[in-house]
């Protein structure tokens, strides 16, 4: 019997953190506002209009890059990648594509082909003006700098994927390269499927791969794969070879639905951007970017497992984001001076959900020993213990008496006991002597 083995690559769109847009000086932080407000000559796409390169989206894309242990090469260089569609008024887009960035990375056993920057498109907006179906462009994202991570057909199954995708999103926010937040759509996905039969052939890729585009959430990226995989095997077990095509998610009706096929594919007519320089870089300037390349999530929770003798699940949940892991590490600081385990700190934050935007790590480890002072027990409570204890353990004060010193040690022993270990230690044994000398 045949069996049949999902092949999966994805590429992953993510909207860089900057403060201008990637080739004019428009306002990066657009969202949020009106409509077609944040816009310029460069950006509408208007003829004559001459692009800058925004030096700080390169340094980002290539930061990632050395976070995906990807090569730089010395040599790269942006191309015009023509197309026709409303969102994109200038008739091409400025994109990258045989010299990218970065190249030949990898993200753990997933290998990563190849990390480029491009311009984002402007936002179609469907709706109905006068009751007429209408489409409105919106050219506040148009010209946003726009990371493409094309990673090669590497994972079996859907979630692989999403287990992929997470650290990846992990490992952008925490260099705070993009929110990547899928709602607001400033990280966007495609997978390609295909389908192989085990045992036939010589593990070669399937010659087809079908594109699903445009899905918003990790969740639906799943659903889509998993419902892909599905109508595939179907085919293939009908003797059919399924057909090369772009198709959506519709997640109404739970299925994949065609958008294009092969034949329709485009001819982009790359070529390179003739109003921008290549870039070059040197060893030297590479080498100013990857200082900023800080500790990332997997070194960071080994870290804390063996400074801080933390449990696995401990780290991994105080690693989760970087503010996070900052603020274990403030509390840890702030802890020293008063003997507060990093364990106990971890402790807290994780079962105590903290809240970690109200609460500062100082205020947290303040609480922390107010709390375990008033949990001792010293005073006149302390006496009142070592009161009943010795009127219960009589044998022991008469021992004592006869010079059995050890005794004492007995009733110490009884009193923490009794305290559930929160008795001041010097206390008891100063209040204990005491009395034994007034039962004398
Ligand atoms: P294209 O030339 O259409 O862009 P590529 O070969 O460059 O196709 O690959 C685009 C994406 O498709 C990559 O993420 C790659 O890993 C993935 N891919 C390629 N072949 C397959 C396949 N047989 N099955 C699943 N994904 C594939
Ligand atoms: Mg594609
Ligand atoms: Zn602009």
């Amino acid at each position: 019997m045949a069996s049949y083995q999902t092949i999966i690559g994805l590429e992953i769109h993510v909207e860089l953190k900057t403060r201008s847009k990637m080739f004019c000086a428009c306002s990066a932080d657009c969202f949020a506002h009106e409509p077609n407000t944040h816009v310029c000559p460069v950006c509408l796409g208007l003829p004559g209009a001459l692009p800058v390169i925004n030096k700080k989206a390169v340094e980002k894309t290539i930061l990632a890059g050395l976070a995906l242990n990807c090569q730089i090469p010395l040599f790269s260089k942006f191309d015009r990648k023509n197309y026709f569609y409303p969102d994109l008024p200038k008739g091409y887009q400025i994109s990258q594509y045989d010299l990218p960035f970065c190249l030949k990375g990898n993200l753990e056993k997933i290998r990563i082909r190849r990390v480029h920057l491009e311009e984002d498109t402007a936002k179609l907006i469907h709706v109905a003006v006068d009751n007429k179906e209408s489409t409105l462009i919106d050219f506040n994202r148009s010209g946003m700098p726009l990371m493409e991570i094309v990673t090669e057909p590497d994972f079996k199954s859907s979630q692989e994927a999403k287990k992929f995708l997470k650290k990846l999103q992990q490992i952008l926010r925490y260099l705070d390269l993009s929110d990547c937040d899928m709602e607001k759509g400033s990280m966007r996905l495609e997978a390609n499927v295909s389908v192989g039969n085990v045992g036939k052939g010589n593990g070669a890729l399937p010659n087809y791969k079908v594109e699903i585009k445009n899905l918003n959430s990790f969740r639906f990226l799943e659903k889509a794969v998993d419902y892909e995989t599905k109508r595939q095997i179907e085919l293939l077990k009908k003797g059919k070879q399924p057909d090369q095509e772009t198709r959506g998610w519709n997640e109404t009706k739970q299925e994949t639905y065609l958008q294009r096929r092969k034949e329709e594919a485009e001819d982009y007519r790359y070529f390179p951007e003739p109003d921008l320089p290549p870039i070059r870089w040197s060893q030297k300037e590479l080498l100013m970017i990857k200082k900023q390349l800080l500790e990332l999530p997997r070194e960071k929770r080994s870290r804390f497992s063996k400074d801080y003798q933390l449990t696995d699940y401990q780290s991994q949940i105080l690693i989760q984001t970087k503010a996070k892991a900052d603020y274990f590490e403030k509390a840890v600081k702030a802890g020293k001076k008063s003997k507060i385990e990093p364990k106990e700190i971890a402790n807290v934050i994780i079962n105590k959900k903290v809240n970690l935007e109200k609460i500062l790590p100082d205020e947290l480890i303040q609480t922390l020993v107010k709390a375990k002072t008033k949990m001792v027990i010293k005073g006149k409570k302390l006496e009142e213990i070592v009161n009943q204890i010795l009127e219960e353990n009589k044998k022991a004060v008469e021992d004592y008496q006869k010079g059995k010193v050890n005794a004492v040690e007995f009733l110490v022993g009884q009193i923490s006991r009794e305290t559930k270990g929160r008795a001041d230690p010097n206390q008891t044994r100063k209040i204990l002597l005491e009395k034994l000398k007034k039962v004398k």
